[in-house]
């Protein structure tokens, strides 16, 4: 429908038609309730370039019941599982013949590089539903060896989908979070209600919309588009929902749990992080100073697993920052159609004065500035790569989760101090670390308190490894067979043979 429009020649870059701006409920796309919408921007310039609706408690109740009627219909509690994987594999397929589409939409409504959506969001999503579709057809349960008490029983588990299920997701992915949240939600069979971020609704939007014109039933994918506090709020505490899946902030997380144990909903969480990257004096030098960088800049920073925190052993410390330097100085600022662009926009103003805020309370505590600390360009949201020496241990910016391109780079004596201070933080998510010593890597990679930890590499995800953070990053996994579980009640059956 808008392939005619995206050609790889640069001037031909342009915004595809941005997908109905309506909601999807029970099959169809409708106006909100309110008749107020929200206006959507491009924060490379912060021009206003389309408008959503902005649902409320009206429209998610309606949600809700068009979600619960088709959890129940026929057409899709009784598809055979195998259907259900191809269903799963043809929207794998649409999202890769609409590739360059979803990719210029995810730049232009989240300022990302449109190469990296290309490269990254896009395949991730592809990923996702690919891997799942494998595990439509597969989750069976157990036969369980019950002693009893001496008669003899048939026992088993079934896994069966949890029901109605509600899923929030942030602005920084917002193609790839909506793809990991329906993926396994469809492959368990359940059916949902599906609240983009308000900042970033678009590509999420046209996925549903890919996800019809696969075949999913009407009803089993709808999206209320709306803030946080309205449409968010109402899913979370409508008493039709049976789970809600969200991923954001630690804050927001935290109140959608007190709202859930009102009524026990099943709840899991990807939350916030501010991993560390340990760097010790036998790692390949380039290969660290590249991967630490990129931990960090990466998605201007607004990436969960960002590692905001770099520890380096002190004797490679200056050598090791000289060539992080380098590197980082190399990353072009940039919107996201320049094909030189390294690091967009932040993906708001509100982001963007968030983030200069840190940096200023950074320079406050006293911690010395050894790169960037300014937005880089005027016009739009952005925000240079900036990197800290860490001397103050204290302070926010090595504490909090800024969410942007700010590193805090510390040096380190011996293993013992590096575990407790990679750890001593309340979040769990990431980890990295750098060294010829492979026994040491895995030595400190159990030591370490985090749900994701890599040696020599940072930020590879994959569909088939659980994705998720100790203590205050999360509960549960997602992606992986724990990912797909989470969708799913499981059932123990026993039935007396004989008497
Ligand atoms: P956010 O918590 O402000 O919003 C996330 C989503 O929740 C949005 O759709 C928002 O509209 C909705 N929301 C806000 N208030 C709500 C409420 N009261 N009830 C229900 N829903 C509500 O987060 P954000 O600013 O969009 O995203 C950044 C945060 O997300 C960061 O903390 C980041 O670490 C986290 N994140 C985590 C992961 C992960 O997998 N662990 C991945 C991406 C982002």
């Amino acid at each position: 429908m808008m392939s005619d429009a995206i050609q790889l020649d640069r001037d031909e870059l342009r915004l595809p038609p941005i997908p109905s701006g309506r909601m999807l409920i029970g099959g169809q796309w409708v106006a909100g309730s309110s008749g107020a919408s929200i206006d959507v921007e491009d924060p490379a310039t912060g021009e206003i370039f389309a408008k959503v609706e902005a649902g409320g408690a009206e429209d998610v109740d309606k949600a809700v019941r068009a979600a619960r009627k088709a959890f129940e219909s026929p057409a899709w509690s009784r598809m055979r599982p195998l259907d259900r994987a191809r269903l799963l594999e043809t929207i794998a397929r649409k999202i890769e013949e609409h590739a360059d589409e979803l990719a210029l939409l995810e730049s232009f409504d989240n300022g990302k590089a449109f190469e990296h959506a290309k490269m990254v969001d896009v395949p991730a999503a592809v990923d996702i539903f690919r891997y799942m579709s494998g595990w439509c057809a597969r989750l069976g349960g157990t036969v369980n060896p019950i002693s009893g008490d001496g008669r003899q029983y048939h026992s088993y588990t079934v896994h069966e989908p949890i029901g109605v299920v509600g899923l929030i997701v942030p602005w920084n992915y917002p193609l790839a979070m909506a793809a990991w949240k329906l993926a396994p939600a469809l492959a368990a069979g359940c059916a949902m209600v599906l609240k983009p971020s308000e900042v970033t609704p678009l590509t999420a939007l046209r996925l549903a919309e890919l996800c019809l014109e696969a075949g999913v039933p009407e009803g089993v994918i709808n999206v209320v588009t709306g803030y946080g506090p309205e449409a968010g709020q109402a899913l979370v505490e409508h008493p039709g929902i049976d789970k809600i899946a969200f991923t954001g902030s630690t804050r927001v997380g935290k109140d959608i749990v007190r709202t859930c144990a009102i009524d026990l909903k099943r709840v899991t969480l990807e939350l916030g992080g501010k991993s560390p990257s340990l760097v010790f004096a036998d790692a390949d030098i380039e290969k660290a100073a590249l991967g630490a960088a990129l931990a960090i800049f990466f998605n201007s920073g607004q990436v969960c697993l960002a590692a905001s925190r770099l520890y380096v052993e002190e004797s490679i410390y200056d050598r090791l920052m000289e060539a992080i330097i380098e590197v980082t100085r190399g990353f072009k600022l940039g919107h996201g159609r320049d094909p030189h662009t390294m690091i967009g926009p932040l993906v708001s103003r509100a982001q963007q004065d968030r983030v200069l805020g840190y940096i200023g309370k950074g320079r406050a505590a006293g911690n010395e500035l050894l790169l960037g600390g300014g937005k880089g360009l005027e016009t739009g949201y952005f925000v240079e790569p900036t990197i800290f020496r860490g001397s103050q241990a204290d302070s926010a910016i090595v504490k909090e989760e800024i969410f942007g391109p700010v590193l805090v780079a510390t040096p380190f004596k011996d293993v013992d101090e590096v575990v407790r201070t990679a750890n001593d933080t309340r979040y769990g998510l990431a980890a990295n670390i750098w060294t010829r010593d492979l026994s040491r890597a895995h030595l400190v990679a159990r030591r370490l308190q985090a749900g994701i930890v890599w040696i020599n590499t940072h930020g590879l995800n994959d569909p088939s490894a659980p994705f998720g953070g100790f203590k205050e990053s999360g509960w549960g996994r997602e992606v992986g067979e724990e990912g797909v579980l989470n969708y799913t009640e499981t059932k123990t059956v026993t039935a007396l043979l004989g008497d």
